[in-house]
């Protein structure tokens, strides 16, 4: 009985951890690095393991640094089944094509570019939409929640709520060999609790726990006080004249923002809001899926599709799904709220709204997400003056705004909480920076703790 490790280590995305158990092969996730190039390069390199010998991957949730190297595993043998729950399955969807248009813009955009320097360059998309397709056919059995399933004699699953985004699991593995047992919990990605679309992530009880530590050195602000900033950041900036541009994550975080946008209008508290625009088709997509899935809510919210009501809708907002009409969002001077992907800006249409607005004063930049090392991102919010966009240096003169209650990850305490139900005695951490594994191990009660190294292996 082994376990191994093959990305999210002592790092935040591409997460791939793989069982070996009872004659079979059970990977955990296949996600995608991100962040800057250098990381991204690691996408290409070798798994680390035989694709063709996986029996089965199990997907925690539908984010791209968990699923995202899917289609390159397919591609590159894999002939087993994804295992995953019905609502990942609809998100992982959209989240790989996405993914392999973007990976053939960039590739032909690349090529382009070194068509006119003369200079070497024979960029290949990791891989094409055809292959993202393709990975789609090995999505098999869908479990709900707490549904025990057999995958092969020794080794047992069970998905558990992480609380994190719609769909999100934690996966606990019952495994049995030559008469020995162990249950290990994978926690996938960990919810922040409390948070009105999803519920408290759950914990069981686990000998092993694989554990991400995004947040292992860092307490989230309350959400009531983050909702707040938001109100006023909207509020100065339209006051000043400006447009509000929120770089905002297709999954969860662009509903999250259209639940309290809802209720700041509702209850008055934003009362100029006559634009919003979701500026995302990937984001639109999402939104129709969580409409789709009322089974994956908290009660109050699952309270509101009962009664018929769209927790999701506001007067005023407009979806564009088409270029055009994100074009002519650019003619609107003030009084928007401009919601765009990609959360780190490395893509995206956010990207076209940050080269408007980004060097007027009188414009905000509400940043409500996670920004990787090296992301654009991460630059403004750490202070830069300029920031290189589509070939031109533009002055950051907007206000900026970095709201961190809205996160969809566990904080250190919550953390802490998680792992003591689990009364683990080895824990490996993953997913998260070395500084913040570092603050968290020691507060991890009765566990041997390992920060596990690329392509690692341990005996369980
Ligand atoms: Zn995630």
């Amino acid at each position: 009985m082994k376990i191994s490790f093959h990305g999210a280590d002592c790092g935040v995305t591409g997460s791939c951890h793989l069982i070996e158990c009872a004659g079979k092969r059970i990977l955990v996730d296949c996600g995608m690095y991100q962040g800057s190039r250098e990381l991204e390069q690691e996408n290409a390199e070798p798994f680390g393991f035989e694709p063709a010998s996986i029996d089965f991957m199990l997907l925690t949730h539908g984010h791209l640094d968990h699923c995202g190297r899917l289609p390159l595993l397919v591609k590159r043998g894999f002939r087993g089944e994804v295992v995953t729950t019905a609502a990942s399955r609809e998100l992982a969807k959209i989240v790989l094509l996405d993914a392999a248009h973007l990976q053939e813009e960039e590739a032909l955009y690349r090529l382009r570019k070194a068509g006119k320097s003369g200079g070497p360059g024979h960029p290949v998309p990791l891989y094409e939409t055809l292959d993202a397709l393709n990975s789609l056919d090995y999505f098999g059995r869908t479990p709900a929640y707490g549904q025990p399933l057999e995958l092969a004699p020794g080794v047992r699953a069970k998905f558990i709520d992480a609380g994190h985004i719609l769909g999100s699991a934690c996966v606990l593995l019952e495994l049995t060999e030559k008469g020995k047992s162990r249950r290990v919990l994978f926690s996938g990605d960990l919810g922040n609790a409390g948070r009105p679309l999803l519920r408290t992530p759950q914990s069981c009880p686990a000998d092993t726990v694989v554990m991400e530590t995004t947040y292992g050195n860092r307490l989230h602000k309350s959400l009531g006080s983050s909702v707040a900033e938001l109100y006023e950041a909207i509020n100065a900036t339209f006051k000043r004249g400006g447009n509000v541009i929120i770089p905002t994550f297709a999954l969860e975080r662009a509903q999250e923002l259209l639940y309290f946008l809802r209720e700041g209008v509702e209850h008055g508290q934003v009362p100029d809001l006559r634009h919003v625009f979701l500026d995302s088709p990937m984001a639109i997509s999402a939104t129709r899926i969580f409409e789709r899935h009322p089974e994956c809510y908290g009660e109050s919210t699952r309270a509101m599709f009962q009664e018929g009501k769209d927790p999701f809708q506001l007067p005023n907002l407009r979806f564009c799904r088409e270029a055009s009409e994100s074009k002519a969002i650019n003619d609107i001077p003030g009084g928007a709220v401009i919601m765009a992907g990609s959360g780190m800006c490395t893509g995206g249409r956010v990207r076209h709204h940050l080269r408007n607005n980004l060097g007027r004063p009188e414009c905000g930049v509400v940043f409500v997400g996670y920004a990787a090392q090296g992301t654009p991102a991460r630059h403004i919010i750490d202070g830069a003056k300029m920031i290189r966009l589509f070939g031109d240096e533009i002055p950051v003169k907007a206000s900026i705004h970095t709201i961190g209650g809205f996160s969809a990850h566990a904080d250190q305490s919550e953390l802490i909480v998680w792992h003591a139900r689990t009364q683990a005695k080895t824990t490996y951490l993953v997913h998260g920076e070395e500084k913040s594994m570092k603050a968290l191990a020691p507060r991890l009660a009765r566990t041997r703790v390992e920060m596990p190294t690329l392509n690692q292996v341990f005996e369980l």
